[in-house]
């Protein structure tokens, strides 16, 4: 694995892989299971893989943790290595910033509710990286982490929008063996916190077991569901719990149980904000994305 810092450097490294296919794996490092399951979904699927490791502070706001975002390239580096990754591209952000950027990539409507809501300017931050990224790296299929489905919800829009000469590759959530979604920020919990957080897993399974048994008379009553069982863990602060469509995130209509469904949470439990989600599809089985 040959570890880049520069974008010339990457791009005329890549040049020679080019008649095969290149998957890519945008990260912002600290790895983790999840993120090596892209890895090893690109290796199945493409000939050259390339990981990015870049901590965006675009994608941060005021107050949040971009300074203390758990770094470490090293174990980052031999983790990536091991998992088969070929380019880690890892640029420093005046690389990436090299002057103040005037040009940002705004997707709308998905980008209005749940992390686009209680984060303003983040998605604006992931839709300007991952462009920048897509036209450095090029790939023919990039791979993406449904635990951020949002994120994911964007990327698919802009890609459509834009026609990005790439295929979106949403993969499923790896989860701990207790069933709290791995996290690069789950090392900040204590492990008091760290307890309490499994009540968010268990409230998801608990809906999909429900859904599917027809328990639910309106998706209010499941988000409301959602809320009572999280607020049983004292430490749990719901930043947001509700029930939207997917992909457009919207709020469901009168026909709900007939639409693909998410039910999307964020919880802060100390000063580490938690995500997670579960899919529901219209004829009350799993969707085929979280398999
Ligand atoms: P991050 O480093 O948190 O920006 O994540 C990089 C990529 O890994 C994103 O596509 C995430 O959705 C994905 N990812 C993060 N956590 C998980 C997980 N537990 N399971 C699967 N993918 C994940």
């Amino acid at each position: 694995m040959k570890t880049i810092e520069t974008i010339h450097e990457l791009r005329t490294a890549l040049k020679s892989r080019r008649q095969g296919t290149i998957g890519f794996v945008p990260t912002m490092g600290y790895l983790h299971q999840g993120h090596l399951s892209l890895v090893e979904r690109a290796k199945q699927e493409c000939d050259t893989v390339v990981m990015s490791i870049f901590v965006n502070p675009l994608q941060f706001g005021p107050g949040e943790d971009l300074d203390r975002y758990p770094r470490d390239l090293k174990r980052d580096q031999a983790l990536a290595e091991a998992a088969g990754v070929d380019f880690l591209f890892h640029p420093s952000v005046s690389e990436m910033y090299p002057t103040e950027p005037l040009t940002q990539v705004h997707v709308e409507k998905v980008t209005e509710r749940l992390c686009g809501a209680s984060r303003p300017g983040h998605f604006a931050g992931v839709a300007t990286v991952v462009t920048k990224l897509f036209h450095i790296v090029a790939p023919d299929r990039a791979y993406f982490g449904m635990k951020d489905a949002q994120q994911v919800a964007v990327i698919e829009q802009m890609v459509h929008d834009l026609h990005f000469p790439v295929t979106i590759v949403p993969c499923p959530t790896v989860r701990e063996p207790d069933g709290l979604a791995l996290s690069s920020r789950n090392v900040y919990l204590s492990p008091e916190e760290r307890e309490q957080a499994l009540v968010i897993n268990r409230t998801l399974r608990e809906v999909e077991q429900k859904w599917t048994q027809g328990h639910f008379t309106s998706a209010d009553e499941l988000a409301q569901f959602v809320r009572e069982r999280i607020q049983t863990a004292p430490l749990a602060d719901i930043d947001y719990a509700e029930v939207l469509t997917y992909p457009r995130l919207e709020k469901p209509s009168a026909a709900w149980k007939e639409q693909r469904l998410i039910v999307a949470v964020a919880v802060r439990f100390g000063k580490t904000r938690l995500i997670d989600n579960v899919l529901l599809d219209g004829r009350g089985e799993k969707s085929c994305s979280e398999q």
